[in-house]
């Protein structure tokens, strides 16, 4: 899956450098930004993709009941390539963005030169990332996590004995029986969990509801009750896998009985 994205994100490349003037080594302003956007396309779909490993790999640990297997260790090379990825489209944007801005204020000759200063402040962007930035990806650390409390909850379910502290996150998720949004009053399909005050919703439903109150330019309060939150906003709101498959797994045991 990565060398399908990788395929992508040369591909728009070239098409970019194609679309720059290969000739005459002269850059067009209006071939940029469709470009810029495609790129933008990509780094979405790298987040799916990211997303779709992170399920995989959640399927082996509850298979295998172990975060130590070479398959495991391969989906987690495959989350440090996509999120290097990104941050290469990312640098690259931002060279793109900032030399062609930088351009608009230059004698019109500074235009044959653009392709060079872009790729020069790309790489000076690229140098500065470093393996640990890659790991920090929040995809990246939201893949660890996953694992991790998919590990915790498993061990609870088999009875062994769980040396690891609970943390408040995973009390939260236990003390929540039921996994019905507080916005839509149903099951949830994609639970995010707001980091400020841990409360759950459903992903659809929260973000119109503060894109609804953003329209009106008011901010969204915590529908939860005796919750004090009275910002929810979306930098707050994380996807929960585990939680995911929780309802997922409560679903297909309740559809069986
Ligand atoms: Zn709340």
């Amino acid at each position: 899956m990565c060398i399908m994205l990788k395929n992508v994100f040369h591909l728009t490349w070239n098409l970019w450098k194609n679309a720059s003037g290969h000739s005459t080594r002269k850059m067009s302003l209006n071939s940029i930004q469709p470009t810029v956007s495609t790129l933008k396309t990509c780094q979405t779909d790298i987040g799916t993709g990211m997303d779709i490993v992170s399920e995989v790999a959640l399927d082996l640990v509850e298979a295998q009941d172990t975060d130590d297997s070479p398959n495991l260790k391969r989906l987690e090379q495959m989350m440090l390539e996509c999120a290097r990825l990104d941050k290469e489209i990312s640098c690259f944007v931002a060279s793109t963005e900032q030399m062609t801005a930088q351009v608009r204020h230059e004698p019109p000759q500074a235009m044959f030169t653009l392709k060079d200063s872009v790729k020069n402040r790309f790489k000076e962007l690229m140098a500065e990332v470093s393996d640990a930035d890659v790991r920090r990806h929040s995809k990246v650390v939201a893949f660890k996590e996953s694992i991790r409390k998919s590990l915790i909850k498993q061990n609870e379910m088999t009875g062994s004995n769980v040396e690891e502290e609970l943390d408040e996150d995973i009390a939260v998720t236990q003390s929540q029986t039921n996994f019905t949004c507080p916005l839509t009053q149903v099951e949830m399909v994609n639970p995010v969990k707001n980091k400020k005050c841990q409360h759950y919703y459903d992903q659809d439903a929260v973000l119109a509801m503060i894109k609804n109150k953003q329209s009106k330019k008011k901010s969204f309060r915590c529908p939860v009750v005796g919750c004090g939150n009275t910002d929810v906003r979306k930098s707050d709101l994380e996807l929960d896998m585990v939680m995911k498959r929780m309802i997922q797994n409560h679903k297909r045991q309740s559809g069986k009985s």
